[in-house]
């Protein structure tokens, strides 16, 4: 990343999306970003969160940016009055002040993942290395990401196929313990 920004020229806008950033920092601290150390070096650079993933928000569809001030100004004057309910800024406040929540969610997240990961060697799928929330488990020719896709979805879990990627897989979101053990019994019964 820094390497890319090190190329952009001054006038260049750049958005840093840091929705996956809680992850990828707790499982290898040499990705934490840290939005204040980046605005300082690169001026361009907007770093913006979200409370939609590790914060547990989402659908109250708040997130935050952080820029120098002249960037943020400029966005206020775009900055439709009241673009968030004050009911979810509330959320937001206390989510934020919520470290040990926070901590836990990422936390669990990573257990859990390892069950998908154990999964997938039991049954003979690869799975690409995750720093988020979710995992993508790769089919060999005999099976179709499309049709898994589907047929998950006829079992009420919707999971997203990756055939538009060129790819022959799938993406599934890491839930609960109880959401998990109903993916896995479902693949199961599908595929077995
Ligand atoms: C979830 C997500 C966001 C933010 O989602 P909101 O619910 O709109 O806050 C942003 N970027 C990526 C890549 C995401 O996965």
């Amino acid at each position: 990343m820094y390497a890319f920004l090190d190329e952009l020229r001054a006038e260049t806008l750049v958005i840093i999306d840091g929705a996956y950033q809680e992850y990828a920092a707790f499982k290898d601290s040499a990705k934490k970003i840290i939005p204040s150390d980046i605005i300082r070096k690169y001026p361009n650079a907007i770093y913006t969160g979200t409370f939609s993933k590790a914060y547990g928000l989402g659908g109250m569809r708040c997130g935050y940016g952080i820029a120098q001030p002249e960037i943020i100004q400029a966005l206020l004057k775009l900055r439709a009055p009241f673009n968030i309910t004050t009911l979810t800024l509330k959320a937001a406040i206390v989510a934020l002040s919520d470290e040990a929540f926070v901590e836990a969610s990422v936390r669990e997240n990573f257990e859990q993942m390892k069950a998908y990961e154990v999964f997938a060697k039991e049954l003979g799928f690869r799975v690409i290395e995750s720093y988020t929330n979710f995992i993508v488990l790769e089919f060999d020719a005999s099976k179709n990401s499309a049709e898994i896709a589907q047929k998950l979805m006829e079992k009420g879990i919707i999971v997203r196929n990756l055939g538009s990627y060129g790819m022959n897989a799938i993406r599934v979101t890491i839930g609960t313990p109880e959401q998990n053990a109903r993916f896995f019994e479902a693949f199961k019964t599908l595929y077995m």
